[in-house]
């Protein structure tokens, strides 16, 4: 039996996993979960899979949790120390689903206890991918990527030698706004932005689908988990996502993965460390599909894009403080306090204003990724006051 823990198991990912797992009970056993403001969810969750633990992130969650789980034999915990509680029990395999920067030290802790790590949670790597890598080699275990893209790219080059690999190629969709012009875009709103034609998913990471921050995250994930340079990936737009990433080799040979956009294509292949099952997913009808499509990206409209690759060429902690200047400026445009458009401008000023003052240029540690993490976040809000609405 493979011991399993899911942080964000209320999420998108985190449900698409525990469906997966309910497929083959006598395989897995879950031990732990952790949630955050879903607590109906998360105890109907820990109950199903007969869980040893759970922590929801939200302290003042706590008794109702308990309330919820009174005369089951599961431990509730709560906060970050909670998460951490969940995240450091002994576990085979771990996946680390929790979204936004608060996955870090979770993922860490799942890492430090000897777990394999599904990695989800892209702003983690963004923000830390070298201790992630460190922590991970100490231990002699595995980050598995589950991002579509990520696992698409260990798929096409699993098998090949890295060094006749020239470059790899991920797609974007493009998101809900690949019809609208840059003008169109100035006054969307974020339920707007919330729609994504192709995928389901959480709310922020579907917004950062439109905005292509989450293409440039991506860029950065891809940069840490296979050891490329910025001139060695290139982000095509490909509207219908079913090519996820094409690997190109120094014969001009191509090779390119597609799946349905499912995210449990990618899960199952972590899940069961690189074997393929019989998933009964929708299948691609290629005659039906037609012809594919890919475009280049108009970076005009999605100056975001460029910042990703900007953080590569600069290193250090640029990836730690352009995602908390990414995640600052999404909560800002959440609340309506800065425009969509203007996410952007925010974390280009934000990257300008460290790289001036030379804040970017440290060893990736975990207590500079947390100070410039914190930085980055009030140099972003400042710097959004300035576009109030
Ligand atoms: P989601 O919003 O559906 O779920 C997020 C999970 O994190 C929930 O369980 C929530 O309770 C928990 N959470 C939220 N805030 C938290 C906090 N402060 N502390 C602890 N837990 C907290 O998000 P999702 O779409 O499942 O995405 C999860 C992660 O996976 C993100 O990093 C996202 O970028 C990545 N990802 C998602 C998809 C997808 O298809 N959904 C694809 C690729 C990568
Ligand atoms: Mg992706």
């Amino acid at each position: 039996m493979k011991t399993i823990s899911i942080l964000g198991a209320t999420g998108s990912i985190g449900q698409n996993t525990l469906d997966l797992i309910s497929r083959e009970r006598n395989k897995f056993q879950v031990k732990g979960l952790t949630g955050s403001k879903n607590i109906k969810l998360l105890a109907q969750s820990a109950i199903k899979f007969g869980v040893d633990v759970v922590a929801t992130a939200d302290d003042e969650k706590y008794l109702d949790l308990k309330n919820l789980l009174s005369g089951y034999d599961i431990e509730v915990c709560a906060g970050v120390s909670g998460l951490l509680e969940v995240a450091g029990r002994e576990a085979d395999w771990v996946m680390s689903a929790i979204v936004g920067y608060a996955g870090l030290l979770p993922g860490l802790a799942a890492l430090e206890a000897g777990a394999n790590l599904a990695l989800a949670n892209k702003e983690s790597m963004v923000s830390a991918g070298p201790i992630l890598k460190e922590v991970a080699n100490r231990k002699g275990v595995k980050i598995m990527p589950v991002d579509s893209e990520h696992s698409a790219i260990s798929q096409v080059i699993r098998g090949e030698n890295l060094d006749s690999l020239v470059k790899i190629i991920i797609t974007a969709s493009g998101g809900a706004f690949r019809n609208l012009s840059k003008s169109d875009l100035m006054n969307v709103t974020p339920d707007q932005a919330a729609k994504h034609p192709n995928w389901e998913m959480g709310k922020r990471i579907t917004i950062d689908s439109a905005s292509l921050f989450n293409k440039a995250l991506e860029v950065i994930e891809a940069k840490e988990l296979f050891d490329l340079k910025a001139s060695e990936i290139e982000v095509l737009i490909h509207p219908q996502s079913l090519v996820h990433a094409i690997a190109c080799f120094q014969d001009s040979g191509m090779k390119a993965h597609l799946s349905p956009p499912d995210m449990r294509h990618a899960i199952a292949y972590a899940l069961h460390e690189e074997k393929r099952l019989n998933l009964s997913l929708k299948e691609i009808d290629l005659a039906s599909v037609g012809e594919l499509i890919f475009e280049k990206p108009d970076t005009d409209k999605y100056p975001a894009l460029e910042l990703g690759f900007d953080v590569i060429r600069q290193g250090g902690l640029a990836g730690a403080a352009f995602n908390a200047a990414k995640e600052q400026a999404l909560d800002d445009f959440l609340n309506h306090q800065l425009k969509f458009t203007e996410m952007a401008d925010v974390v280009r000023a934000t990257m300008d204003e460290l790289i001036s003052q030379n804040r970017l240029d440290k060893v990736v540690e975990l207590e500079a990724v947390k100070a410039v993490d914190n930085l980055a976040r009030s140099v972003a809000r400042r710097s959004a006051e300035k576009f109030q609405i």
